[in-house]
């Protein structure tokens, strides 16, 4: 890159500026920060970006590992872990560390935050007090509508419900049915949200 070109200039001044209290205001920095934590301190030196490219995989998988077991510390180390894991049966809290905390963040926003999730970084809104825009039921749209009524997402339904214990749904119990799912029936219910959310974005969007 020309030493003269303003991004270049500005990345020289970025990296001289380097200040790792203040990474949220340097990307530089940042980015150095995240070599360093994973162990490729080497790679700032050189800003090669043929060999930054070929170590980006290495680098993330590091991270993401690095992020996940200081998770997993912190959750092992909360009350809230500890007096969940002391629970027998079915009064047992989630066992956190056989699901991806991806999947696990679904499930929370179903049962706490019903109708506002956040997925890849997307808030979806369903619109409780409004009736569904997507099918014709004259229905409002909320969490029930949106998982057991709403006709648009009939098609995905059905591994969903197969798993849920339940012989009759309604809008009292399904939270309470949702709680009950285990663990390793998170895919379905993880799987049928973040289908639907998609969808419905699609519809209302186009
Ligand atoms: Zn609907």
């Amino acid at each position: 890159m020309d030493e003269n070109r303003i991004a270049r200039t500005c990345l020289k001044a970025l990296i001289l500026n380097y200040n790792p209290k203040e990474i949220k205001f340097n990307w530089a920095s940042n980015f150095k920060s995240i070599l360093d934590r994973s162990n490729h301190q080497h790679l700032w030196k050189e800003l090669d970006p043929n060999k930054l490219y070929s170590s980006k995989t290495k680098i993330t998988d590091t991270i993401k590992t690095l992020l996940k077991n200081e998770d997993m510390e912190r959750s092992q180390n909360s009350l809230k872990h500890y007096y969940g894991s002391q629970l027998a049966g079915n009064n047992r809290l989630i066992d956190i560390t056989s699901v991806p905390f991806y999947k696990l963040r679904i499930f929370a926003q179903v049962r706490l935050n019903p109708g506002i999730f956040y997925l890849r970084g997307e808030k979806h809104s369903l619109d409780h007090e409004m009736n569904c825009k997507l099918c014709n039921l004259d229905s409002h749209e909320d969490l029930f509508h949106f998982l057991y009524e709403c006709r648009v997402h009939e098609s995905s339904r059905s591994s969903l419900l197969s798993n849920l214990v339940c012989d009759e749904i309604s809008r009292d119990n399904h939270l309470n049915m949702i709680s009950k799912l285990k663990p390793e029936d998170y895919t379905y219910l993880y799987d049928f949200v973040t289908t639907c959310l998609k969808r419905r974005k699609f519809i209302l969007e186009e």
